[in-house]
């Protein structure tokens, strides 16, 4: 038996820094009417912030839970930011915070850190898997920004391994598709984990392999409500194929269809559906619940769409129904053009809007945002490259020059 002279030691420094995850326990759910625009309840500790968190030095570090009102008890506060709700929310703290810590923002939507400049230490670009210690030892990465060194060019981190355990892991990252409006197909390199090419996000599944036989669900993208704008897009999916595929749903019923649509393109006029709704009429389906997402379209940096401008139109309140075999047709999870407005404003701002956003951060959204495209139209307008100080890791100058026609033929 080893006597303790002999065991090995541990080296745990005497004072270790100290890591807060916050979480906003009183904020509200994006999914409730009264309490949209939510950061999150809980800490949001999906399998890459997990995956972070987990590889944290704990001989260096320690890590706790709290909420946000304490971070100024500890050295660092490290917070994951997943979308736009939690950019919105994560200013709403900030803007009258004094903020006394070390601020690390990272996850999928940070991009634009303008909105956050004079509050933050430090934010992640794309994937940081194996550098949460360099960060938090201040040494530099080429995918950080760092309040310490000014801003700089950065790339964007791409995947270095398979995030994920037992219970949930990735299959893949990035997409090979490149549909012109998405930013996830510009943003990751991609990388298929589990050999077997799929659409990692959301689990969706391409409309092609939508299973009816054996699954009493599936989510797809449509991603455009007619086959002329598919194709501007690069979505090239046809009401034949849509057609085809609804009519191999012979079996069962009940079966639930979840597409997300993407509406209202800057260079479309078809607001109306009744070319969707042409087609799906033609399908000899079995009862089906169609169940449409309907996001209005929202210029995202990086892809070949994003200096085009959002489209203020309305157009949840016109989506259909019912259509004949098609049980029903409704919508979910819907985004209108405010909401568009506002992933535009964080996505877009530039430093000399900094001033402008905290002058009209506090009005009501139905004044705040006529505000923004009074004060700010370069945000709804576009016509410019945003975040121009991160290096574009796919050249979209080819494709933004095929958008441009394809828009042209559309249009013509
Ligand atoms: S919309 Fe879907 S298919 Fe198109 S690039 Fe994005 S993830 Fe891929």
């Amino acid at each position: 038996m080893m006597n303790n002279a002999e065991k090995p030691q541990l080296t745990i420094p005497r004072v270790r820094r100290s890591i807060c995850i916050p979480y906003f326990d009183y904020k509200i759910d994006r999914n409730k009417q009264a309490k949209q625009l939510t950061l999150f309840d809980l800490p949001p500790m999906g399998i890459g912030f997990s995956h972070v968190v987990n590889s944290i030095d704990k001989t260096q570090f320690t890590v706790n839970f709290d909420v946000f009102e304490n971070i100024n008890k500890y050295d660092f506060a490290l917070i994951s930011l997943v979308s736009y709700y939690d950019y919105f929310n994560l200013y709403s703290m900030l803007i009258n915070f004094d903020v006394r810590t070390n601020i690390i923002i990272g996850g999928p939507a940070v991009l634009n850190i303008y909105p956050f400049i004079d509050k933050i230490y430090a934010a992640c670009f794309g994937r940081c898997d194996t550098q949460i210690n360099d960060i938090l030892n201040g040494i530099p990465c080429e995918n950080v920004y760092s309040a310490e060194f000014g801003i700089n060019r950065y790339k964007i981190g791409q995947a270095t391994c398979r995030i994920g355990d037992y219970r949930e892991h990735e299959n893949a990252v990035g997409c090979r598709k490149k549909c012109f409006f998405c930013e996830y197909g510009f943003k990751y390199e991609y990388v298929d984990f589990a050999g077997q090419y799929g659409e990692y996000a959301n689990n969706e599944t391409f409309f092609k392999d939508i299973d009816f036989i054996n699954h009493g669900h599936n989510t797809a993208g449509l991603d455009g409500l007619t086959e002329k704008e598919r194709y501007v897009v690069n979505k090239p999916l046809s009401n034949d194929a849509i057609i085809e595929k609804l009519n191999t749903h012979t079996k069962r019923d009940n079966f639930r269809l979840k597409l997300f649509a993407v509406t209202a393109f800057p260079f479309t006029d078809n607001y109306y559906y009744d070319e969707l709704i042409e087609t799906v009429s033609k399908a000899k389906t079995k009862p089906i619940t169609i169940m449409l997402g309907l996001s209005h379209f929202c210029p995202m940096p990086l892809t070949p769409m994003e200096e085009e401008k959002v489209l203020i139109v309305d157009l949840k309140r016109l989506a259909p129904i019912k259509v004949n075999n098609i049980k029903m047709m409704t919508y979910l999870q819907s985004t209108s053009y405010k909401k568009a407005v506002l992933n535009s404003l964080f996505n877009r701002m530039r430093i000399d809007d900094i001033d402008t956003l905290k002058q009209i951060f506090t009005l009501n959204i139905d004044k705040f945002i006529p505000k923004i495209m009074d004060k700010m139209p370069h945000i709804v307008q576009g016509g410019y490259i945003p975040i121009d100080y991160i290096e574009r890791p796919f050249k979209i100058d080819g494709l933004k020059k095929l958008y441009e026609r394809r828009k042209s033929e559309y249009c013509a």
